[in-house]
């Protein structure tokens, strides 16, 4: 099956404009995730993008390249825009075509498995006479997911997880209409060279819902127990961390993350704060000799009985962690840092990153707040960068070069000896720089322009450079060696603080 995606605008032309954001940037990521998930999890499958990055394509060009191409379906990914009180999903097949039509019939199945998962409103399947689907040969279909002008609406699309189930919606869509044929695993068996009749280990990806980790074994006995006031099963994992042993409380193990994310904001929903994914890579060996550790204490995934219910098409997945080249992952998987993105989502809340901090400065300023709202609005991992903070001022006791006057987190401009970097005007300030920093260094898109610039060095930034925090050695911290290594660490000790 060859699939044409066209992620509407690019380049000169952003789209819709509003809440702090470009309809072509929303679309592009969106479209970027539907072909990851469809090349990922589906067998004879073909993708063409009428655009993989910021760039400008004629309308023709569009329509032209897919009808060169012979596609089979003609799939165009916009946002919509009017008054701030519109709102929810639609799409469009051509209005030349009757409701017998092949497009039909793709609109009314791709319209349900879209609106299962969107959170928008249903505004209805439409027809209309827009050049892409007019011009293309094949039967072709105009998404309109959701409204840049409404609050609620953007506020969705800023989140990368949002933007997942959106691109999930429509690749089981296609799926359906396209009748594809599921990946069979994504299991892989390795074989060692060495023994390679005696070690084979098969490797599987969990993603595990955990509400709450502790170091006193009490404190997690006192959760299962709440939790199982709320009708919430869960039981009590241990685990070793640099040599402490933490109890975490476990809720279950799903095979795919937007499963996992479903379940984490149910809990959350309960009243849980502390609630959090981890990705797991668990391994069977023939052999006592395991090549592969798992990242965590093992969870069985065949015992762990996920409480939700999940909907048909994305229950057996076995990998729907996807997103665009630059944010392979979109939950904490440390156990690989050199992947570990520097876009992406916040996990720990602003209390928890605080709390952390104040265990070693109770003097420290309270900036989890501003950490965790910059970073969803850069699509930055806010926590992650919190962690950088803690380790460029010693938990905030600025024992190096820069003053705690200066508001720099970060070491913006500071390059040691006498040289005392940037001054930004208050808290807030210092952590907007820092984030904004860090987007010049995690992507090559232009700066969303909701706030004005306020990092001195983001036009000396070799922009994109660094899309993950181990790439930042050497750039952010010279000669830095193990400068996100160490970012990273940090970060893990916070996330199993209980
Ligand atoms: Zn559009």
């Amino acid at each position: 099956m060859k699939l044409y995606l066209d992620p509407g605008h690019g380049g000169v032309d952003p789209g819709a404009q509003g809440n702090g954001l470009n309809e072509k940037d929303i679309t592009l990521a969106i479209a970027l995730k539907i072909r990851t998930i469809i090349l990922n999890d589906y067998e004879n499958v073909q993708v063409k993008m009428s655009r993989t990055s910021d760039t400008t394509q004629s309308l023709s060009q569009r329509s032209s390249a897919a009808n060169a191409w012979n596609a089979d379906f003609f799939l165009a990914i916009h946002i919509n825009s009017a008054d701030s009180s519109a709102q929810g999903y639609e799409d469009f097949i051509y209005n030349g075509l009757t409701d017998s039509s092949k497009a039909s019939k793709y609109q009314d199945i791709i319209h349900s498995e879209v609106i299962k998962v969107n959170q928008l409103k249903d505004r209805g399947q439409k027809k209309a006479n827009f050049h892409v689907i007019r011009e293309t040969k094949m039967p072709s279909l105009l998404t309109e997911n959701g409204f840049i002008s409404n609050k609620h609406d953007a506020e969705l699309m800023k989140d990368s997880s949002w933007q997942q189930r959106v691109a999930q919606g429509h690749v089981n869509g296609i799926a359906k209409a396209f009748n594809l044929k599921r990946k069979a695993t994504k299991e892989t068996p390795k074989t060692t060279t060495t023994t390679p009749k005696t070690t084979q280990t098969t490797t599987k990806t969990v993603y595990t819902v955990y509400v709450g980790s502790y170091k006193s074994k009490e404190n997690a006995q006192d959760r299962v127990a709440e939790l199982k006031n709320k009708s919430i099963k869960s039981s009590i994992v241990s685990t070793k961390i640099s040599g402490d042993t933490w109890y975490r409380v476990k809720v279950a193990s799903y095979t795919t993350n937007a499963n996992a994310e479903k379940r984490l904001k149910e809990i959350e929903k309960a009243g849980y704060d502390d609630a959090f994914i981890i990705t797991e890579k668990t391994s069977t060996t023939t052999t006592k000799s395991v090549t592969q550790k798992p990242v965590t204490s093992t969870s069985n995934p065949a015992t762990a009985k996920p409480t939700t219910s999940t909907s048909s098409s994305t229950s057996t997945s076995t990998s729907t962690n996807t997103t665009p080249s630059n944010s392979p992952k979109d939950t904490p998987i440390i156990a690989n840092p050199g992947q570990f993105t520097i876009l992406g989502p916040t996990f720990l809340s602003p209390e928890q990153m605080d709390q952390f901090v104040k265990k070693v400065n109770p003097n420290a300023p309270e900036l989890g707040q501003f950490y965790q709202t910059y970073g969803k609005y850069y699509g930055i991992r806010g926590d992650v960068a919190f962690a950088q903070a803690i380790h460029e001022t010693d938990y905030f006791r600025f024992t190096g070069v820069v003053n705690p006057g200066q508001n720099n987190y970060a070491g913006i401009g500071a390059t040691g000896g006498e040289t005392r970097g940037a001054s930004f005007k208050n808290e807030e300030e210092g952590v907007l720089a820092q984030l904004q920093h860090l987007y010049a260094y995690a992507t090559t898109k232009p700066l969303p322009n909701q706030y004005p610039l306020v990092d001195p060095r983001f036009q000396l930034v070799d922009r994109g450079s660094a899309p993950t925090w181990t790439a930042l050695n050497g750039k952010w911290a010279v000669p830095g060696t193990t400068y996100g290594q160490m970012i990273l660490n940090l970060y893990e000790k916070m996330i199993h603080a209980g």
